[in-house]
């Protein structure tokens, strides 16, 4: 299909309060601080919007990927040749009402947990650090130190890729670990959560702990993704990684962390390239010398040597 990518932008940006821009870099939109330019980035700033967006696009047939707060993401140095929508800054916000929060996906999850240990809102503080925003959260059942956001949420609410509604409560929601199968083909806009009560002291000293032993623990002080790859069963991935000999391997500017082998950090300008090449290294040596498959928690998105990410309802 020919597509005119200039045309779509521009009656996109017939919608009202959204931003749309053309061949934006998307490097700065990742924590990784890499990737290239994709063709339309479009910030609708209400839940309509969203809606509207997503009926255009889908009619244009154009391929389209959500882009949350970038914290698990590698995008190609060539970028992402589709519609990137944005669900960050652009759609932040919450709603207390006794122990339930209302809260809008492109909410930080750091600003969300600070606010409901403020209020005595036990059930989230364990994921403290955990530097995405609530919708990738919920895409990626995000979680840490035996708490996942599957614990505290009551539903989900947002759209299909065509713009029709969805909205589906915990236990209709398949959540697993580090993957929700049902919500792959959703824009998640909004997530309600229930909380316990605790006290704010107990609770505020549970999160500065784990604040302090993940930077205790993890190499903070370069760009990453966090864990590249999932935990496979009986194993630790950076445990596996440092024992094939690979700790401290590098490719450009792209390093296999001292600290956590599990981390594949940017120590200055790398190439998702550079990335990439660490991460199918890690893999098949791996392989080789342990016979356990890696399975990637980080998202690729573009085009990487004989791949091509993501799958979307449109290829
Ligand atoms: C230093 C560091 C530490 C980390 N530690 C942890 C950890 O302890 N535990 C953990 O689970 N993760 C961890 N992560 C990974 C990451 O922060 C989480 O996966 C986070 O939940 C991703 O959210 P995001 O908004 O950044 O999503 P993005 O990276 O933007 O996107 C991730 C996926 O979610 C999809 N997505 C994003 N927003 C939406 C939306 N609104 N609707 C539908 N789909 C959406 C994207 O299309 C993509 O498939 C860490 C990352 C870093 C950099």
């Amino acid at each position: 299909m020919n597509l005119n990518f200039g045309k779509l932008a521009a009656k996109l940006a017939e919608i009202s309060d959204c931003e749309v821009k053309t061949n934006e870099v998307l490097a700065p939109y990742t924590s990784y601080n890499i990737g290239g330019p994709t063709a339309v980035w479009v910030a609708p700033r209400t839940e309509e919007g969203i809606a509207s967006v997503l009926e255009i696009v889908y009619a244009s047939g154009a391929p389209l990927f959500i882009l949350g707060r970038g914290s698990n993401l590698l995008v190609s140095d060539n970028g992402w040749q589709g519609v990137t929508l944005y669900v960050g800054k652009n759609l932040s916000g919450w709603t207390i009402q006794g122990r339930d929060a209302r809260v809008l996906a492109g909410t930080l999850l750091m600003d969300l947990i600070t606010a409901m240990v403020e209020n005595g809102l036990a059930g989230m503080e364990l994921l403290a650090g955990i530097p995405g925003g609530v919708g990738g959260a919920l895409r990626m059942n995000a979680g840490a130190f035996g708490q996942e956001i599957e614990s505290v949420t009551v539903s989900v609410k947002g759209f299909l890729f065509d713009g029709s509604p969805f909205e589906a409560s915990r236990n209709e929601i398949d959540f697993a670990y580090r993957c929700v199968p049902s919500l792959e083909d959703v824009v998640i806009t909004s997530g309600h959560m229930r909380f316990n009560m605790e006290n704010v002291a107990v609770l505020q000293e549970r999160m500065n702990d784990i604040v302090a032993l993940r930077a205790k623990k993890q190499p903070l002080e370069y760009p990453s993704c966090g864990s590249v790859f999932k935990r496979p069963p009986g194993y630790y991935a950076g445990a596996l990684i440092e024992e094939a000999g690979l700790r401290g391997e590098k490719v450009g500017d792209a390093e296999i962390s001292e600290k956590h082998a599990g981390f594949i950090l940017n120590v200055n300008n790398a190439k998702a390239a550079d990335i990439y090449a660490l991460i199918r290294r890690a893999e098949e040596r791996v392989l080789q010398r342990f016979g356990v498959r890696l399975e990637r928690e980080v998202k690729l998105i573009g085009e990487f040597e004989k791949e091509k990410h993501p799958k979307n309802l449109f290829e």
